[in-house]
């Protein structure tokens, strides 16, 4: 019998579909009353990201396939940080050639305005290692991915943002 936790932990993410939502770190909880009914806490990626509501529809499903009536709340606070990739997501990008997001910067307590300006980052070709990369754009195929491109092979490639 798998688990209502597992069910949702497998989904996967639209955007990076090589990645779960376990790996993401998405899941903030997962609750299994004694009706057959599960509540979901899910943190969005991004305040306004396109795929939540793909993620939303997505753990409804999988779980109504299993039988469960579900509830999915989302919890904006703390909010998520890309320090919550797990390890195992982090290997998983660098697998599918993704760079993979620094040290998530500093926030301070309060309001958090939402800022995707480019902060400096020192990037590393996921191809060759070189550190002799160039940021195309600031907007990938996604809001969360940046444009890399490597002056030494001459690859582009992804570099998931920090947040
Ligand atoms: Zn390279």
């Amino acid at each position: 019998m798998v688990s209502a936790k597992d069910i949702a932990a497998a989904v996967r993410d639209p955007e990076m579909p090589m990645l779960t939502l376990d790996d993401l770190g998405v899941l903030r909880d997962v609750r299994e009353s004694s009706a057959g009914t599960v509540e979901v806490t899910i943190t969005p990626t991004y305040s306004g990201c396109p795929a939540m509501a793909t993620i939303r529809d997505d753990l409804t499903r999988s779980l109504q396939e299993h039988g469960y009536q579900v509830q999915i709340n989302t919890q904006l606070v703390p909010a998520w940080s890309s320090d919550w990739i797990t390890a195992n997501g982090r290997r998983k990008l660098r697998e599918y050639g993704y760079s993979v997001p620094g040290p998530a910067p500093v926030r301070r307590l309060g309001p958090v305005p939402l800022t995707l300006i480019a902060a400096p980052r020192r990037i590393h070709c996921p191809r060759c290692g070189s550190d002799a990369t160039q940021l195309v754009s600031e907007f990938g195929a996604t809001l969360c991915k940046a444009q890399y491109r490597c002056l030494k092979c001459l690859e582009p490639f992804d570099h998931v943002k920090e947040i």
